[in-house]
């Protein structure tokens, strides 16, 4: 069955007359569309793909699930989407939450026709589930993060910046033909204490820790890896710090099992790092979904309302960062299955010293 068959049949079980799809995730995710601009009008029984004349010939090629219908100037787009609802005889139609004031307040000035009501959550349980070919997608741009990663490893030594080594990712990633899935993170010494630091012109040294933090976007879907690296030789303290954040990773893998809430799979690690009485130093979830987006739906975390199924794509990323010191956060995908955790991800993560 086709996304747009998914939905359709959960509109239909959750009552939903007609949705107005707008976020374009969403709309990528049900049609294949890879523009940026569309929509989709759906309701149980039928539907369009509405886009303007800039993305005709691409939707009639990309969008096989829908008819594709395209407004040009000076024709606007709630008198497009009027007449449409129109002759689908739609009066009511639901629309997602993720739009702004502006947007809603144009949309039922232009349309009046129809009552426009908040939509349920009908598309993040199905987007969450991912199908065998979005994790082969997923496993792909994993590949490619791993390959990256070892490619700049030889770049990590003292006297070269945080800056190019975070070009050289992104030169990595675009030429093997993916796009950067989000701005490389490469946070070394007192840096790698702030858990989004963003490059800089230090330099690495000596006694570093340094986390890199990458991810490639291929043919639409995202890997998102870290790996916390010490330059030279690692200390007691590196090595106390870095050894219990693995643990904790490894552990919350393992968990990370059907059935289990997120909130379940987050304490695990939260747990574990309290050993040492790290947990303070965790300021974050362990993980989120990953797929279309980077930060795609669900979270693993103390407010997680998630439930762990089969066909879900998560990260587990436990950190640790402590100002003055230094910091640690140790990052693989993760694909649930029936039979166990399946990781998508496989650079090492035993602590590696660079001399
Ligand atoms: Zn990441
Ligand atoms: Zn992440």
């Amino acid at each position: 069955m086709n996304n747009v068959s998914r939905l359709q049949t959960a509109l239909a079980e959750q009552n939903v007359p007609a949705i107005l799809v707008s976020d374009i995730t969403n709309v990528q995710w049900l049609t294949g569309f890879t523009g940026s601009s569309g929509f989709v009008l759906l309701t149980p029984a039928a539907g369009r793909f509405i886009t303007d004349s800039r993305y005709t010939i691409q939707a009639g090629e990309e969008v096989k699930s829908l008819a594709v219908a395209s407004y040009a100037s000076p024709v606007k787009f709630t008198e497009f989407l009027s007449s449409n609802v129109t002759e689908m005889g739609i009066d009511q139609l639901a629309f997602e939450k993720t739009i702004t004031y502006g947007t809603w307040d144009d949309w039922r000035k232009g349309v009046p026709t129809v009552e426009w009501i908040p939509a349920p959550e009908v598309i993040k349980p199905l987007r969450m589930v991912k199908t065998a070919d979005e994790v082969e997608k997923i496993r792909k741009a994993c590949e490619l993060a791993d390959a990256c990663l070892g490619h700049v490893q030889r770049m990590l030594q003292p006297g070269v910046s945080e800056y190019d080594i975070s070009l050289e990712i992104e030169f990595f990633f675009r030429r093997n033909g993916a796009e950067v899935g989000f701005a490389p993170i490469v946070a070394s010494g007192p840096n790698s204490a702030r858990p989004h630091a963003r490059p800089s012109e230090r330099k690495l040294e000596s006694g570093d820790f340094v986390t890199l933090d990458i991810g490639a976007q291929l043919n639409g879907y995202n890997s998102d890896i870290t790996r916390t690296f010490v330059i030279g030789k690692a200390s007691d303290r590196h090595r106390e710090v870095y050894d219990q954040v693995l643990k904790s990773q490894i552990a919350s893998i393992e968990a990370l099992r059907p059935g289990k809430t997120g909130v379940e799979v987050d304490g695990v690690a939260r747990t574990i790092l309290d050993e040492k009485q790290l947990a303070q130093y965790f300021g974050h979830g362990l993980g989120h979904g990953l797929g279309k987006a980077v930060h795609d739906l669900g979270s693993l975390s103390t407010r997680s309302e998630d439930t762990i199924a089969p066909g879900q794509v998560w990260t587990i990323e436990p950190g640790v960062y402590i100002e003055g010191f230094g910091g640690v956060r140790i990052e693989d995908d993760v694909h649930v299955t029936t039979s166990g955790p399946e990781v998508l991800t496989h650079f090492p993560k035993e602590l590696i010293e660079l001399n």
